[in-house]
């Protein structure tokens, strides 16, 4: 009687880790999904590709946190959120001239605006983190999240208004 029990658990045993196999084996097909989706992001074509250990140590540990992990900094608390000097917008991570003075804007918002960014210089990706959908802006050459554009901009120009990072940018006076 004693012996039939013990066959019993080891069965129960058996039936248990194959149910779990089962279960394994239906997860995985969403985990690949998953990955795939994050290369895809990671894959976009930029002129500047480095790693993660070169970014680190080009970049101050700010500027890394939102141009690289996608970072928000506080409001009203960049350099150029009230700058409105004459001069030219650069990524500060690549350099590459992204917005002019002449478009940016006080939007009361606490991030420096622009209602328009130079042609070709950003690529967008639509965000859907934090349960809100937005347009992320980036760097078109390294790929370095700038901030987002929403359609609340100005409506004698374009409409737009691209909300950048101070981190992100960086500004050089017109000569
Ligand atoms: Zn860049």
């Amino acid at each position: 009687m004693r012996n039939i029990f013990i066959i019993l658990l080891a069965f129960s045993f058996v039936s248990c880790n194959s149910q779990n196999k089962n279960v394994e084996k239906a997860k995985e097909p969403t985990k690949e999904i998953t990955k795939k989706s994050e290369t895809k992001k990671d894959t976009m074509d930029f002129k500047i590709v480095k790693t993660d250990a070169e970014w680190k140590a080009q970049l101050s540990p700010e500027e890394y946190t939102v141009l690289r992990e996608k970072g928000t900094e506080r409001p009203f608390t960049g350099e150029y959120d009230k700058l409105f000097e004459k001069g030219m917008y650069v990524c500060a991570a690549c350099e590459n001239p992204l917005f002019t003075s002449d478009t940016k804007f006080d939007s009361h918002c606490g991030w420096p605006s622009f209602d328009e960014a130079i042609k070709g210089s950003t690529v967008y990706h639509k965000d859907t983190s934090f349960g809100m959908i937005r347009t992320e802006v980036m760097c078109a050459k390294c790929g370095g999240h700038l901030g987002h554009v929403f359609d609340d901009g100005p409506k004698e120009t374009t409409g737009q208004r691209y909300c950048t990072n101070s981190v992100s940018i960086k500004f050089i006076p017109a000569k």
